[in-house]
């Protein structure tokens, strides 16, 4: 080892004796070697006097270390830049302090690495600098360097020392000072929070750098050194304590809310946003810090709609109002837990669905509401109308501008309003209170017109419900009869729409009213609606019996007859009889009595049957008066053919004026006196057909015949029929008869008569009882067959002329050829004898017709005599035989021919 000796004054000699037993020189020459080579640029950082560092070996430099100050911001700081021979190049930011030490002169350091850019960026190399790096790590992104004590060999800081603890302390302190000027100077941006003593895990409670981590939380808690999203009005970044911010889930969130309103709504607790650029995503470690050890609050979505009120939402913009709407919209799961609501409602609803009872929506009058008018979610409070009008429920228009907007109320099922549902949502309200009534008459009339047209468009569904909603509203601009220029609201059922007679008859009342000449033009639709155009007649609608049914009860019946209906009332009458009796109207009397009274005469007074069976047997009558009744026996208004007025009861109907109908039903019913006419005009009415026929009848006699046959016709025709009852109880109508007709009728004659005496006559065999054995050989039972199934297929008894019972096992129909006659009349076989009954009725003509001879003998004469194929016999009962015509031809021909008629 050469000898060297320091040059003067300036120069450190260190002497290396590679003597160590353990490592031979050679290899501990190459280790230091390469330790010289790889010294950090910062060895020289915090030297105070040395400004270079030379290292040479076999005279060749391996590392030149230099150092020099950049920039000197004050006493205490600096920027220092560091070269490694020029090849590598160091910038630092030096922060130096003071300690408070009996020793003067002493201090701590702290320096952070800048990047080429000038930010600053965390060192690799972060252990503790007692003047040169120990390796004593600090889990710093800075270095910290102080004159601490160690041990004799440098490896190791006691740091339960009292002096190095200051020295912590002091240097924790710096920390401090330091990001207030980081920050003063542009250099506190989100990546310097990445350097420090946040991971408790690196500075537990204890250990040597502790204080670190303790004063960054003071620090933060109390000084505005945290990012946040505001800028200043220079677009400088705002920083801000920890206890002044809050947390933003999301950019939204940041954005509707600026300080002012985070102030607001927070009780003046809150001002700032964290910077958008810290998040859980870009700086997870520093994110946790926050929330975890500042105890910073995060906000979602539904903790900004829990703070939401009204007078808060009422003080927004408009344009405010959509990005809440947005926001919202972010929350998809929220409006699946609506359609779930919707689907099936639950009565948990807020933390479902957090803006349910937030009056979010704004109308187009500028109020706030709730979303929805129950918590079933099923009707919306409002409609998406482009109406103009301020006082219905519609979302405001300009906000429906935005089309996010619009889907978002689409997607709360927020509907368009149909003309029905703005007629019932916005107008009618309106009546339900006085306001209505006392609104400027034109208002009142285009309201009332906004309804009527509504009516017209709307579907008879729609019009029903219209209809239950103006029951009882009084909504329709009138007069009334007393006083023509006085407007009032009336209600549509007991308006009229006015002509010549009804002003006539009403003329005067202050009860009743007509609709104004300003809704006329819509005279139509208003009569649909039930406004009336002819007096009204109240009474109820009869049965198909023509009676009106009263009461309906077990055990009590009632009804008036024909047609009768006891509170039967003409609206107004007793109001026009009135008025009459004083101001002698006649064409009111005339009025009255023509279109008033006979019209409606049934309804002036009649009987009333009660039972107490339903089908009305033995029934209780009572004759009464209806208010029509009543209200006409007033007093003097009918006027006789002078002019003067008397009670009805004092005139007879031959003294009504010319002009007054002379209706006799209605003099009858009124009592009247009803003066004598001809015998023609008292039959005409004892049988109901009018007196002129019966004069034209006696003016041509030569109609007569045909007159009265047509007349027997119908009234055959008439009496045929079925009557109701019956068809009701049976099922089908009575089977067709089969009637065949007869081409030829003489030749059939003809035949018959030759046929009938050659054929065979009957023998019977001798045996207990007489059998009849040549009757097998004549087919009697196709020849009836053919003769009574109708064109149906339908086989008909002759004499119940129903269809037989039952059919047989063949499916041919069960029936019974009874021969008409007995052995003792007839001697001869033929097949027209006979005829087709069912069971039924052959027992019943065996026993009644042919065991009685003076029957048999009655029925034959008949026969004879009549054409007309249906006979009448009398079993238990009047009953006829009847025949199809040929086969009634063919027996007649027989009887005729072999029976002598005076027999
Ligand atoms: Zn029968």
């Amino acid at each position: 080892c050469e000898d060297k000796t320091p040059a003067k004054g300036h120069e450190t000699l260190f002497i290396f004796p590679f003597d160590r037993k353990d490592v031979e020189a050679p290899v501990a020459f190459d280790e230091l070697h390469e330790s010289l080579e790889n010294m950090p640029t910062h060895t020289i950082l915090f030297l105070k006097h040395v400004k270079k560092i030379y290292v040479t070996a076999d005279d060749n430099e391996i590392m030149i270390l230099s150092k020099r100050t950049a920039a000197s911001h004050s006493n205490s700081i600096s920027e220092i830049v560091l070269n490694n021979m020029n090849t590598h190049r160091d910038r630092y930011l030096l922060f130096s302090k003071p300690v408070d030490h009996p020793v003067k002169g002493l201090s701590v350091e702290i320096a952070y690495e800048l990047t080429k850019k000038g930010n600053v960026a965390k060192s690799w190399d972060t252990d503790l600098v007692v003047f040169f790096p120990t390796e004593k790590k600090t889990n710093l992104g800075f270095i910290i360097q102080g004159p601490y004590r160690t041990t004799p060999a440098r490896d190791n800081i006691p740091f339960k020392d009292d002096f190095n603890r200051l020295l912590i302390e002091t240097t924790a302190h710096l920390m401090g000072d330091s990001l207030l000027w980081l920050r003063d100077n542009m250099y506190l941006d989100e990546n310097i929070y990445d350097l420090l003593p946040i991971e408790e895990f690196d500075f537990p409670r204890g250990s040597m750098f502790r204080p670190f981590y303790e004063k960054l939380i003071t620090a933060l808690s109390d000084d505005d050194l945290i990012l946040t999203s505001a800028l200043d009005t220079k677009g400088s970044p705002v920083y801000c304590c920890s206890k002044k911010l809050a947390i933003a889930r999301s950019a939204e969130l940041r954005q509707l809310l600026d300080s002012n309103l985070l102030l607001e709504l927070t009780d003046n607790q809150t001002r700032y946003w964290l910077s958008g650029a810290i998040t859980e995503q870009t700086k997870p470690r520093f994110y946790k810090y926050l929330k975890d050890n500042l105890d910073i609050e995060e906000w979602r979505p539904e903790d900004l709609i829990s703070k939401l009120n009204k007078p808060f939402l009422t003080n927004r913009e408009d344009d405010w109002i959509v990005k809440l709407y947005k926001l919202i919209l972010t929350q998809r799961q929220w409006f699946t837990n609506l359609n779930s609501q919707k689907a099936k409602p639950k009565w948990d609803i807020e933390s479902k669905i957090p803006f349910f009872n937030k009056p979010i929506v704004r109308l187009q009058n500028g109020s706030q509401v709730k979303p929805f008018k129950s918590y079933t979610c099923q009707e919306p409070t409002a409609y998406l109308s482009k109406s103009n009008q301020a006082d219905f429920p519609s979302v405001k228009s300009s906000i429906l501008d935005d089309p996010e907007a619009k889907s978002f109320f689409e997607l709360l099922g927020f509907t368009e309003p149909s003309d029905t549902e703005f007629l019932i949502e916005y107008i009618l309200p309106k009546y339900e209170n006085e306001l209505m009534a006392q609104a400027d008459l034109s208002y009142q009339i285009d309201t009332a017109r906004q309804i009527i047209h509504a009516w017209e468009i709307s579907n008879n569904e729609k019009k029903l419900l219209i209809k239950k909603k103006l029951e009882n509203l009084l909504w329709l601009p009138a007069h009334s009869y007393s006083d023509e220029n006085k407007y009032i609201l009336s209600g549509h059922n007991v308006c009229y729409v006015p002509n010549d007679k009804i002003s006539l008859f009403l003329a005067g009342s202050g009860d009743h009213y007509y609709i104004c000449s300003e809704l006329q033009d819509m005279k139509a639709a208003l009569i649909e609606m039930g406004v009336k155009d002819c007096i009204h007649v109240a009474c109820r609608e009869e049965d198909d019996d023509g009676n009106v049914i009263i009461l309906d009860e077990r055990g009590s019946h009632l009804r008036g007859l024909d047609g009768f209906d006891p509170i039967a009332r003409v609206d107004g009458l007793d109001y026009a009889i009135q008025a009459t009796i004083s101001d002698h109207n006649i064409d009111r009397a005339k009025f009255i009595w023509n279109e008033i009274l006979i019209p409606n005469r049934h309804l002036i007074s009649g009987k009333i049957e009660h039972s107490t069976k339903q089908s009305f047997k033995n029934p209780l009558n009572i004759e009464v008066k209806s208010k029509i009744g009543e209200a006409i026996e007033l007093g003097p208004w009918l006027p006789n053919n002078q002019g003067h007025f008397y009670n009805i009861s004092e005139l007879s109907l031959a003294e009504l004026p010319e002009g007054f109908s002379r209706d006799r039903r209605l003099a009858e019913v009124l009592g009247m006196e009803i003066p004598e006419d001809d015998p023609f005009d008292i039959f005409a009415r004892e049988i109901g057909l009018p007196a002129e026929i019966l004069r034209e009848l006696k003016n041509n006699p030569d109609l007569v015949p045909d007159i009265l046959s047509g007349i027997k016709k119908i009234i055959d025709k008439a009496n045929k029929k079925p009557s109701k009852n019956q068809l009701d109880m049976n099922e089908h109508t009575d089977p067709e008869f089969p009637m065949f007709s007869i081409p030829d009728p003489e030749r059939r004659e003809r035949v018959v008569s030759n046929n009938i005496h050659e054929a065979p006559d009957k023998i019977f065999e001798k045996k207990e009882r007489s059998v009849r054995t040549s009757g097998r050989s004549i087919d009697k039972e196709t020849y009836l067959k053919n003769f009574y199934t109708n064109k149906n297929d339908e086989m008909i008894c002759q004499l119940c002329k129903k269809i037989m019972p039952f059919r047989k096992r063949n499916g041919e129909y069960y029936f019974e050829a009874v021969e008409m006659l007995t052995k003792e009349m007839i001697s001869k076989e033929s097949e027209s004898l006979y005829v087709a009954l069912c069971p039924t009725c052959s027992a019943k003509y065996n026993e009644y017709i042919k065991q009685d001879r003076n029957k048999i003998h009655t029925m034959v004469k008949h026969i004879q005599c009549s054409e007309i194929e249906e006979i009448e016999i009398e079993t238990d009962c009047p009953e006829t035989l009847k025949f199809n015509p040929p086969h009634y031809l063919d027996v007649r021909t027989i009887l005729t021919e072999l029976i002598d008629q005076e027999d």
